[in-house]
Formats: structure tokens, C-alpha cells, sequence
């Protein structure tokens, strides 16, 4: 169902030649870009294209790293799968807006139509033309508005369909981010409290330290003390 969907948006984006790299980085993570190329049959060129264009969407992030022998970045790419069924919805939802809105103007306009030249007219412009086409001089005819109204109908309810399910997969994923992202804070906390934990460590064997040296410490500052008073004549020369 996910991929239809995903596959979709990007055909949508960057045309249908692409759609086949939603198979190469669906349920992987940080997928080599050569690869991708060799298996779309494209150049690399040609694949980073694609893939910054969905970059821009948001539908995809990458890593990069250098390689150590020929000394370039090779870029590995992941897909968002979030942020992709977010796009979708709201493409859906502008598509669906769209229609209804048009499924209203045919219930409260009418339309004329010339059955010659299959062309469509609102009722404004067939009363400028005296409801006679321009081209054919054939007299217009009243559109079926009913027909028009069933199939937007029957689109509507599809696309209210299709949100629905989109929404419900777009739940399930942001619960799985919730999810990683409560554990990248648990693992950030842990990692804190270590850092907090080895601080104390070295903080306790510091003072150690310096209560071991105190002795010494003390007998340096007398000597200084008698140097700075002795040398305190001198200064005022
Ligand atoms: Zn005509």
C-alpha cells in the first residue's frame, strides 16, 4: 500500500522514468548511490538528479563519505518515508478541494455545450455568443450537469478514501519516529549521565590530588610571602 502510494508522488514529482528507485530504497537505510545507478541502468549524473529533486521534496536525506582510495564523496541516500505520505496528503487534499469545488459550480451553473465541436461553454459565454457556436454556428445544447456531478462524485469519494489511508499509514510512521526519537533521548541522556559520571570520577581523583600536594603547596607560599616582603623596598626605588 506504501509503495503505491510513495511510487505515485514520485511520478507526480519527477516524472515516471524515477519511480523504480522507490523499490531500490524502500525498508533500506543509507543505500549507495552507484549502486542505485548500475540497477536503474542510468549514470550517476542522471540518478543524483533524480534524487536531489526529491531531495528538495523533503522525500529523501543522504549522508556522504569521503572515499579513501579515489578520494571523492560518495553520497548514500535513505528515504523519508514520513515526510512523503505527508506530501501525498496534502496533494490529495488540494485534488480533492479541487473537485469538490467544481462539483459545486455544476450543481449551481449551467453549462451549454456544441455537440459538433465537443466544445463546453459556461451559460455566461453561450448568452454572449446568442447560444450559438462561433465555430460551427450550431446551436448549443444544455450540458448533463448530472452526469458531470455522479463522476466527481464518485472521484471525491475515492480521494476521501485514499486520504484516509494515507493518513493512517502517516500515523503509524510518525508513531515509529516517536519511537526512535525517544530512544535517540534516551541514549543522549545515558551518554550525559556517563559524561556527568566520569566528570565526578576525575573531579574526586583531581581534589585527591591536591590534597596530597596541600603540604607543599604551603611551604611554597611561605617562601613566597618572604620573598614578596623583602622585595617590597626594592620596588619603591
Ligand atoms: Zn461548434
Amino acid at each position: 500500500m506504501q509503495i503505491k502510494f510513495l511510487k505515485s508522488i514520485v511520478e507526480d514529482l519527477v516524472g515516471k522514468q524515477s519511480v523504480p528507485i522507490i523499490d531500490l530504497l524502500v525498508d533500506k537505510k543509507d543505500v549507495n548511490e552507484f549502486q542505485i545507478a548500475k540497477k536503474l541502468n542510468l549514470t550517476i549524473n542522471q540518478t543524483r538528479n533524480i534524487l536531489y529533486k526529491l531531495s528538495d521534496y523533503g522525500l529523501v536525506s543522504f549522508i556522504r563519505k569521503k572515499d579513501k582510495k579515489k578520494g571523492w564523496y560518495i553520497y548514500f541516500w535513505t528515504l523519508n518515508i514520513y515526510q512523503s505520505l505527508d506530501l501525498l496528503e496534502n496533494n490529495l487534499k488540494k485534488e480533492l478541494e479541487q473537485t469538490e469545488n467544481e462539483s459545486k459550480s455544476r450543481k449551481e451553473n449551467r453549462f451549454y455545450i456544441c455537440q459538433t465541436c465537443s466544445i463546453e461553454v459556461s451559460e455566461e459565454n453561450a448568452l454572449l455568443n446568442d447560444f450559438t457556436c462561433p465555430e460551427c454556428e450550431e446551436i448549443y445544447e444544455l450540458a448533463d450537469n448530472q452526469e458531470f456531478i455522479q463522476q466527481l462524485s464518485k472521484k471525491i469519494n475515492k480521494l476521501k478514501k485514499e486520504i484516509e489511508l494515507v493518513a493512517t499509514e502517516k500515523g503509524k510512521e510518525g508513531e515509529k519516529l516517536d519511537k526512535k526519537k525517544q530512544r535517540k533521548i534516551k541514549r543522549v541522556e545515558k551518554e550525559n549521565s556517563d559524561k556527568r559520571k566520569t566528570a565526578r570520577a576525575l573531579k574526586a581523583k583531581l581534589n585527591k590530588k591536591i590534597v596530597k600536594k596541600k603540604p607543599v603547596k604551603k611551604l611554597k607560599k611561605k617562601t613566597i610571602k618572604k620573598t614578596a616582603k623583602s622585595s617590597k623596598p626594592k620596588k619603591k626605588k
